[in-house]
Formats: C-alpha cells, sequence, structure tokens
C-alpha cells in the first residue's frame, strides 16, 4: 500500500511540473529609425506581440535622439544652443553621458557635436549640392571651431537632468550611436519579457541575447564594402553587438572626389583612408559609437585603442583593400 501511494504521489507531482514550450521562432522588420530595423526572437506565442512592443520601444527611443526630427530632445538641445539649458528625459540624459565617454576614449574622432560639419558638406540633406566646389579651407577651419563635444555642459537637478550646448550654432548629431542606443533598449526590453533568445538589427548594428535553441550562436555576415551583396566574413555573436560603418552608405560624387559620410572632427574633411570599420562590443551605443571613432582613427590608432579595452575586437578595411583586425578578433577566414 505505502508502494502504491509514493508511485501515485510521484505521478502526481511530475504531472503537475511545467511542460517546456516549443521554442518558436518569431520574427519582424521594416522600416524605423531611417534604416531597416529587423527582430528575431524564439518563445513562445506571446512572443509575436513582444517583438511588437520592442519596435514602439525602439521608436519611441528615436523620437527622443533624432536629430533630424524637430520634436526631439536632441532637436530642442541644439535649438537652444548658446542659450538655456533644457530638461531632458533621463534615457537622453543616460545616452549623452555614454556618447561623451566613448568621445573621450577615442580623443575626439567619435564626436556627437559634429552636425554643424554633417550640414556643410551636404550629408544633412536627401540630395546633397554636386555643382560647384568643395567648401574653402577657411570655411572648414571656422566650422570646426563649431564642434566640440567637451562643449555640451550636462547636469543632475532636483527638477531631472538637462543639457546646454555653450555656443550658438552648435549642433548634435546622433548618426553615429543613435541606432546603438535603440539596440539596447530593445535588447533590455526583451530580456525584461523573459525572451533568452534574439536578434535586432537596427541598420549597421546587431545585438544578439544568448544562443539558439540549438545550442549554437547567432552567425552575422560582414557585408564586403566593394561588393555588397557578398560578405567578409561570417562571426559568431552572443551577448554581443556588432556594427560596421561603410563609406558605402552614404556618399557622393563632386569635382571627380568621393565623399563619405564620417567627418574627421580635427580636419573637417570627409575620411578617405578607411572602406569600412566592423566593432564587436558587449553592447550596441560602443559598436556603433566605436565603428565610427575607428573609421576616423583609421588601423594603426583605431585597433591600438580598441585592444586596451577588454571585451572590444575590430576589423578595418583600408582604402587600399588591406584587412587589419585587432588580437582577439574571432574569425580569421576573411575573403576580401
Ligand atoms: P551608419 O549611419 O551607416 O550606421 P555610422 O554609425 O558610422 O554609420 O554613423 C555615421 C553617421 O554619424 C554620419 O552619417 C553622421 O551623421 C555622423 N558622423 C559623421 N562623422 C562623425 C564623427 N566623427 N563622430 C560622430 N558622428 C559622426
Ligand atoms: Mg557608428
Amino acid at each position: 500500500m505505502r508502494k502504491w501511494f509514493f508511485l501515485i504521489l510521484i505521478l502526481i507531482l511530475t504531472s503537475a511540473l511545467p511542460v517546456a514550450h516549443a521554442q518558436e521562432l518569431y520574427h519582424k522588420s521594416g522600416p524605423l529609425l531611417h534604416t531597416f530595423v529587423e527582430v528575431k526572437a524564439y518563445g513562445d506565442n506571446s512572443t509575436r506581440a513582444i517583438i511588437d512592443e520592442t519596435f514602439r520601444e525602439m521608436a519611441r527611443v528615436n523620437n527622443l535622439l533624432n536629430n533630424y526630427d524637430p520634436a526631439s530632445e536632441i532637436s530642442a538641445i541644439n535649438t537652444a544652443a548658446g542659450g538655456k539649458a533644457v530638461h531632458i528625459s533621463p534615457e537622453t540624459y543616460v545616452a549623452l553621458c555614454d556618447a561623451k565617454k566613448y568621445a573621450d576614449f577615442s580623443n575626439g574622432a567619435f564626436d556627437f557635436t559634429v552636425g554643424p560639419l554633417i550640414a556643410l558638406w551636404g550629408f544633412n540633406r536627401e540630395q546633397p549640392e554636386l555643382s560647384g566646389s568643395d567648401p574653402d579651407k577657411k570655411r572648414i577651419a571656422q566650422v570646426c571651431r563649431m564642434v566640440d563635444y567637451r562643449a555640451l555642459q550636462m547636469e543632475k537637478k532636483p527638477s531631472g537632468p538637462t543639457a546646454r550646448l555653450k555656443r550658438t550654432g552648435m549642433r548634435i548629431d546622433t548618426g553615429a550611436f543613435g541606432k546603438g542606443v535603440s539596440a539596447d533598449r530593445a535588447i533590455l526590453y526583451l530580456q525584461e519579457k523573459g525572451i533568452q533568445s534574439a536578434l535586432v538589427a537596427a541598420g549597421g548594428t546587431i545585438s544578439a541575447i544568448g544562443l539558439k535553441p540549438d545550442a549554437k550562436p547567432w552567425q552575422i555576415g560582414i557585408r564586403h564594402p566593394r561588393n555588397l551583396s557578398s560578405f567578409l566574413t561570417i562571426i559568431a555573436l552572443r551577448d554581443q553587438s556588432v556594427s560596421t560603418s561603410g563609406d558605402y552608405e552614404k556618399f557622393y560624387y563632386k569635382a571627380g572626389k568621393r565623399r563619405t559620410h564620417i567627418i574627421d572632427p580635427r580636419t573637417g574633411m570627409p575620411v578617405s583612408t578607411v572602406q569600412s570599420v566592423t566593432v564587436i562590443a558587449p553592447c550596441g551605443s560602443a559598436s556603433d559609437a566605436l565603428s565610427t571613432a575607428l573609421f576616423v582613427l583609421g588601423p594603426d590608432d583605431g585597433l591600438k585603442i580598441i585592444e586596451k579595452k577588454e571585451g572590444f575586437e575590430a576589423l578595418i578595411v583600408t582604402a587600399s583593400g588591406e584587412v587589419v583586425y585587432s588580437s582577439g578578433w574571432p574569425q580569421k577566414k576573411i575573403t576580401y
């Protein structure tokens, strides 16, 4: 009798254990943040709604940070440049504090106040002016003086955080790190909802949570900068982010010269020494900001700063097509 009792008890207990639901892949993609956004996540049938909400979260962050949206908090800071400090949300405050960190770390090669130079070279317009000549040296030097991330003053007041650009005409441009911040927000949101395996792609930034249900890492193709339909290499990503900055993303030809959208804040000139830079980092805002920083710094100085940082790796394709990478770069099979 005792034996039967225990057997029945065990049967009751095991039938009460939660049954592991099959992990299915859910997927959504579409235009967002002036680029193409894609979220893939494994989970049960609640995952579809979680992904929809993730898209809304990314749009919400973008609405705070997008310098092309006159209603964003960044636009409010830009409009008030040289005047009063403006109140910003804690999220914008954190994003700008992080951006300052990356600007310091790259000795100003990544400088989010590059806005006036972006406008000078016409990259703030759908269609830059292609006739005439380049801006003259004096004008470039003048505009360079409007670019200095150290002139962003931030304060945590009892009424909330504020930000102020010191001089009229200064402009924050979030192009090099905003998508990374949105990707980080998406990853955090998915994790808060219990998702253990997901991939978020926002333009050139891709972030991964965990492994796939088959215990394999996510595989990411790194685009060939001159043959955009093929990959230079494939890397494995797990609880990390990867960003690529390429001279093929936005560029034009003027007076026979190819001009790309990443500008060296020290010279005021579009960078022409690199085709693409890929950075692997623990989070998307870091990989995004530092891919732009290394684009400006080039292979020597760029790899030097990356080697100093635990958890960071980089691969650079120079203008001549030479491929160089940091000592811990995960995939040595690279075909240029
Ligand atoms: P993508 O926009 O293709 O993802 P990046 O992340 O490298 O590429 O960002 C490039 C954008 O960053 C430019 O379009 C411009 O808005 C801005 N930018 C250009 N040069 C710099 C710089 N030196 N520092 C910070 N931002 C920059
Ligand atoms: Mg970037």
